[in-house]
C-alpha cells in the first residue's frame, strides 16, 4: 500500500488497545469491573454542575484550568503554579512523558504496572522503556530499580498503589529511594488510587512532594470522585515541570470537566463516604476469596489481582458468561474492580463455582 504511513511503533497501541476488553464483547456485559470506575452515579450536586457548563460548550474552556487548579492549591496547601491539569491522569503521564524524555533517554517503571507507561515512552515518544520486576508478592523492588538508575534516566513512575497488584509503596522505604536518584531524575508517583489507600504506613506524594525537588504527583477524578468520562487529570510537581505541562496545554480539559472536578471537590465528603464503601467491599472480596481458596492477596486500591498465569483467559471467560467484565493481564492474571455490592455478590459466586485446583 501506498501513500502516508504513521510510525510504525503506533501499532503497538492498537495490539494494546484490543487487550482492554479482555476478547469479551463490552456490551454484553451487565457488571463492569473491567476499569476501576467507581460504581456510584454521580453526586447531585456535580451533575448539576455539570449540567450548568453544559448550557456554554459553545464556548472554549479555560485552558489554564486556572478556578480547578486554585481550588486544588487550596485543598493541599501549595501554590497554583505547582499545579498543572490534564484530560485524565494519561494524558498528564504523556505530557510528563514528553516534557522530559527525548529519544534515547530512558523512562523506568515497575512490571507490572500501568499498560499506558511502556506505549507512552516507546510508541509515542520514542524514548527508551526500562521495566524492573515487581517482588513475587506484587511490590515495588526500589533496591532494584535504584540500582538500575544510569545517566540517561529522566524519569521513574511509581505506580502506588500498583495497578494491578494493589500494593502501596511505604513511606519509609519511598524516602530512601528518593534520597538514593539523582536529583535531575524526576520521581512521578501516579496515585491514581491513592484516596483507596488504608494502609497507614503507606507513602503519600503529596506530602513528599513537598520536601523533595525531584518528586511529583499525579492523580485523578476518574477513581474515587467518579468522574471517568470527564476526562480530568493533574499533577503536583517541581515549579519548573508544571509550567512545562501548563505551556502543553491544548484545551484538552472540558469546560464540563473543569466545573465537575470543582464540585467534586466541594463535596469530598460525600465522595469519601462513597470511598469508605467501597473499602469495605475490598475487604468483604478479599475474605470471601481467600476463604474460597484463590490465590488473593490484601490491596489497597479499588481493585483485586488474581495472579492466575495461564487459566486468566479462562476464568474472564467464566465471568463474561455470568455477564462480568473483568480485564485480563496477558497470562499474568485477571484484574477485577470492586464494584457496586450486586456485582460483587455475583463475582463470588462466579468464582467459587470456577474450578480451581489446589496445590
Ligand atoms: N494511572 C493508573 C495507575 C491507572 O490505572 C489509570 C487508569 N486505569 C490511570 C493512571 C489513568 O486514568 P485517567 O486517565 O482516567 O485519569
Amino acid at each position: 500500500m501506498t501513500g502516508p504511513r504513521p510510525r510504525p511503533e503506533l501499532h503497538s497501541i492498537a495490539v494494546h488497545a484490543a487487550s482492554r476488553s479482555g476478547g469479551a464483547p463490552t456490551a454484553e456485559l451487565t457488571h463492569l469491573l473491567a476499569a476501576n470506575e467507581n460504581p456510584y452515579d454521580p453526586l447531585p450536586g456535580v451533575l448539576d454542575a455539570a449540567i450548568e457548563a453544559a448550557g456554554r460548550f459553545n464556548r472554549y474552556p479555560d485552558i489554564g484550568c486556572e478556578r480547578l487548579i486554585a481550588a486544588l492549591a487550596r485543598r493541599f496547601d501549595l501554590p497554583p503554579t505547582r499545579f498543572a491539569a490534564g484530560a485524565g491522569s494519561v494524558s498528564v503521564i504523556q505530557s510528563l512523558i514528553q516534557a522530559m524524555a527525548a529519544p534515547g533517554d530512558e523512562v523506568m517503571y515497575a512490571w507490572r504496572s500501568f499498560e499506558a507507561y511502556p506505549v507512552i515512552t516507546k510508541a509515542i515518544c520514542g524514548a527508551t522503556p526500562v521495566a524492573v520486576p515487581l517482588t513475587d508478592e506484587g511490590y515495588h523492588d526500589l533496591d532494584a530499580m535504584a540500582e538500575r538508575v544510569t545517566a540517561r534516566t529522566r524519569l521513574i513512575f511509581l505506580c502506588t498503589p500498583n495497578n494491578p497488584t494493589g500494593k502501596a509503596v511505604g513511606r519509609d522505604e519511598l524516602t530512601e529511594f528518593v534520597a538514593r536518584v539523582p536529583e535531575d531524575v524526576l520521581v512521578v508517583l501516579d496515585e491514581a488510587y491513592a484516596e483507596f489507600v488504608s494502609d497507614k504506613d503507606a507513602a503519600d506524594g503529596t506530602a513528599v512532594c513537598r520536601e523533595y525537588p525531584n518528586v511529583a504527583v499525579v492523580r485523578t477524578f476518574s477513581k474515587a470522585f467518579g468522574l471517568a468520562g470527564l476526562r480530568i487529570g493533574y499533577a503536583i510537581a517541581p515549579e519548573p515541570v508544571a509550567a512545562a505541562l501548563r505551556t502543553m496545554a491544548t484545551y484538552g480539559v472540558s469546560q464540563i470537566g473543569q466545573e465537575a472536578a470543582i464540585a467534586s471537590l466541594a463535596a469530598t465528603d460525600d465522595v469519601m463516604k462513597r470511598v469508605d464503601l467501597v473499602i469495605a467491599e475490598r475487604h468483604r472480596m478479599e475474605d470471601a476469596l481467600i476463604e474460597q481458596g484463590w490465590p488473593v492477596s490484601r490491596s489497597q486500591a479499588n481493585f483485586l489481582w488474581l495472579p492466575l498465569r495461564e487459566r486468566s483467559a479462562e476464568f474472564a471467560g467464566a465471568c463474561a458468561r455470568a455477564g462480568i467484565g473483568v480485564r485480563v493481564l496477558g497470562e499474568d492474571g485477571v484484574r477485577v474492580t470492586v464494584g457496586a455490592r450486586e456485582s460483587n455478590d455475583l463475582f463470588l459466586a462466579t468464582a467459587a463455582n470456577f474450578p480451581l485446583e489446589h496445590g
